[in-house]
């Protein structure tokens, strides 16, 4: 059943960042072309904000922004993985990333999101 939601946990490498999420446990992730998650191989799991929760201490995340700086950039301050972000194009939402959650929730569909043409393909990444 696709309303069949279940609790997550997630987090980086040294677990100084860790959080907990619920989600369904059938997920679309998106995969984004753009320089910033080409090379992380990045693949987002959107989690509305209500669903998220941070468990370990705040204060153990850096944060990275450019440009319109609507969108931003955490990393862990220990061991620089950046398991979720403040996305720009889903201001109510984190962006998780799936490859750094424990148990992930089964993928249904991935979906291509030529990033490295942001502007442009604004609006069909905002319907997702
Ligand atoms: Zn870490």
């Amino acid at each position: 059943m696709d309303t069949v939601k279940k609790k997550y946990l997630a987090g980086c490498h040294c677990k100084k960042v860790l959080f907990e999420f619920v989600s369904q446990i059938k997920v679309k992730l998106i995969k984004c072309n753009c320089t910033i998650c080409k090379p992380l191989r990045y693949l987002h799991l959107i989690i509305p904000h209500e669903d998220f929760k941070l468990i370990s201490n705040k204060k153990n995340i850096k944060s990275y922004q450019f440009g319109t700086k609507k969108a931003k950039h955490f990393f862990c301050k220990f061991c620089g993985i950046k398991s979720f972000y403040q996305p720009r194009s889903h201001q109510n939402a984190f962006s998780i990333n799936y490859n750094s959650v424990e148990n992930p929730p089964k993928i249904s569909q991935i979906i291509k999101f030529d990033g490295s043409n942001f502007e442009k393909n604004l609006d069909f990444i905002k319907s997702i």
